[in-house]
């Protein structure tokens, strides 16, 4: 690492977004940990950060709230002076079929899956493109490159991060700000954790290499994507095991 790095991860304090923050302080970033209602949890992090030399934040924001993201801005600003790096892994399923689906699960499924994206994207990015650098990655999901049954305003929201993912490369990447995403499969943590051990064994027949995936592995490919030198952009990884 050739430069001062500073990274914010949404929804940092839990699950994959736990697994993104610890690897990326590793590999020398100072982190800002967002939350909405883990306070422990983000607090425990930081506090496990810092006695490893990290330094680290916890902001509380409801990323699909753009005035509490434009908050949490002026807080990373105020602590860090900038964010170069940032990290949308925020975001909540639904497992429902269409027919149950009310108006108000599509305005929340969206709000939170995909308009937090533009909400952090729109906020943060100035900085960065005045800046000549920055590293965006989206965390989309298998279901919004292939569909998941019952999964349909999740697959939206998710296949839409993806799109939008690509647009805004096209659009910034020459200016050194560089965004890809990452669609993890089935990944072992509590968004998982309502699925009956026959769901788990269904899905696991379409997985090639035959198992659930770890919150680790997901974050060793989004700290791939947050690197200074990088010939990866507007790509979409799939983190997935293959698909079969
Ligand atoms: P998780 O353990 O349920 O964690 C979800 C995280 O999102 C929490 O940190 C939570 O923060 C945060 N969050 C939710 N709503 C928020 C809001 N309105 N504002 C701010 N933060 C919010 O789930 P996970 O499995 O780690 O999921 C992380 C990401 O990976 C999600 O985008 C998910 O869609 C994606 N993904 C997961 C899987 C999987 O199999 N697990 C597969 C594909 C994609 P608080 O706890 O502080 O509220």
């Amino acid at each position: 690492m050739t430069r001062r790095r500073v990274a914010l991860v949404t929804g940092g304090a839990k699950g994959i977004g736990k697994a993104i923050t610890e690897k990326l302080a590793v590999a020398g970033f100072s982190v800002a940990i967002n939350y909405n209602t883990s306070e422990q949890a983000a607090f425990d992090l930081v506090a496990k950060l810092q006695s490893r030399g990290v330094n680290a934040l916890a902001v509380k924001a409801d990323v699909s709230d753009f005035n509490a993201v434009k908050r949490m801005y002026d807080e990373c600003r105020a602590y860090f002076g900038f964010v170069d790096t940032l990290v949308n892994n925020a975001g909540i399923s639904l497992i429902k079929p269409l027919y149950e689906c009310t108006e108000a699960d599509f305005d929340r499924v969206i709000a939170v899956d995909l308009k937090s994206v533009f909400n952090t994207c729109r906020i943060f990015t100035p900085d960065m493109t005045s800046e000549g650098f920055g590293r965006i990655v989206n965390v989309s999901s298998v279901w919004g490159e292939y569909g998941g049954s019952t999964e349909t305003l999740y697959s939206a929201a998710k296949a839409g991060v993806i799109g939008f993912t690509k647009a805004l490369n096209a659009e910034l990447a020459r200016g050194g700000v560089i965004v890809n995403s990452v669609s993890p499969g089935f990944i072992n943590t509590s968004m998982n954790a309502e699925l009956c051990e026959a769901d788990v064994a269904a899905f696991l027949e379409s997985v090639s290499v035959g198992r659930v995936g770890s919150p680790e592995e997901v974050a060793e490919a989004v700290e791939f994507l947050t690197r200074e030198n990088l010939y990866v952009a507007g790509a979409n990884l799939s983190v997935n095991g293959g698909i079969l």
